[in-house]
């Protein structure tokens, strides 16, 4: 396949690389240079201009920043593109430009497919990450193969924006859980308990989670989570923050309730705002630890 892809950034770069590994050719555009640069080194063919990226390609693949940027990129590239074109975009955005994207694209008689990912830079590197996609199913089955050479799990979520709303549902019960997490390691320190003791304990039992089993905020139990790496990211606090006003966002327009993510939000946000926006979001269980008296 001959694919465009636009935003060569953390997840961009690697994800083109591994398209380029699978066999397909990939035509990469990027504002900037050292990104389109480092991109042609990994077989990517780096374009001057997003018209020249997309021209007689059969796939476009966006991965932007937000919203703004993945309509205003689609809104240009519509101009140019055939009728027919599969649009994809792998951002993670508001629910309410996912939904236009696809009008757009609809407009101008091109297929397209919201597919946020999770798995961070790590999983994009390693070919792994995890693909939550909204769309029609014979564009999901036709796209299958452009998904397999990026990611392991890929799921079809439902219509458009479908994918947009499991990946800020999915990261609602992330940011929650990490919290009660650290909340539970700080009263349990408060308490004379060990970490080992609360993790070997909460761990088969019911207040398990991957929060605790996998990413455990407190050093020792879980060696490979950032808590042992001086809170390096992993998932950094301002990205857990724009996802979790993100599904705040997506809270008020559909009026559901949600005490808990808003809580989430506004702990995060003062997380960031300490100076903590590009740690790893785990680290909030120090936020939690100055609050009870260090
Ligand atoms: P990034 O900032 O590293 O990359 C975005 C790239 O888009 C930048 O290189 C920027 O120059 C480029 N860009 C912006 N506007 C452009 C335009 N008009 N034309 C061409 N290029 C343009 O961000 P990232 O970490 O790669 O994240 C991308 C998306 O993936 C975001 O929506 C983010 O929320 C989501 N995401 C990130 C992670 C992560 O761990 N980094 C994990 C899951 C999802």
């Amino acid at each position: 396949m001959t694919i465009g892809f636009i935003g060569l950034g953390h997840m961009g770069g690697p994800m083109a690389a591994n398209l380029v590994k699978a066999g397909n050719t990939v035509k990469g555009f990027d504002l900037s240079q050292p990104l389109l640069d480092e991109a042609r080194g990994k077989g990517v063919t780096a374009c001057a201009s997003l018209a020249e990226a997309v021209a007689g390609v059969d796939t476009v693949i966006t991965m932007l920043p937000a919203g703004k940027h993945v309509l205003s990129v689609w809104q240009e590239l519509l101009a140019t593109v055939p009728s027919g074109t599969l649009l994809i975009d792998c951002s993670t955005i508001d629910i309410d430009s996912a939904r236009k994207a696809h009008e757009m694209a609809a407009g101008k008689g091109c297929p397209s497919l919201d597919a946020p990912v999770s798995g961070g830079a790590g999983g994009a590197a390693a070919g792994t990450l995890t693909f939550m996609i909204g769309g029609e199913q014979d564009v999901f089955s036709k796209a299958q193969p452009v998904f397999e050479a990026m990611g392991k799990k890929i799921i079809h979520c439902g219509g458009a924006a479908a994918g947009q709303a499991a990946k800020i549902c999915n990261n609602m019960i992330l940011g929650i859980s990490m919290i009660a997490v650290g909340e539970a390691f700080v009263l349990g320190e408060k308490l004379g308990l060990s970490h080992q003791a609360l993790f070997d304990v909460a761990s088969v039992s019911s207040g398990q989670c991957w929060s605790l089993t996998t990413y455990c905020p407190v050093p020792g139990p879980v060696p490979t989570s950032p808590a042992n790496n001086d809170y390096k990211p992993g998932f950094a606090g301002a990205l857990m923050l724009k996802d979790l006003k993100l599904s705040q966002e997506a809270a008020q327009s559909a009026g559901a309730t949600t005490p808990l993510g808003a809580k989430a939000a506004e702990l995060y946000a003062l997380f960031n705002e300490l100076g903590n926006a590009d740690k790893d979001f785990s680290g909030i269980i120090d936020m939690l630890r100055q609050k009870s008296g260090g």
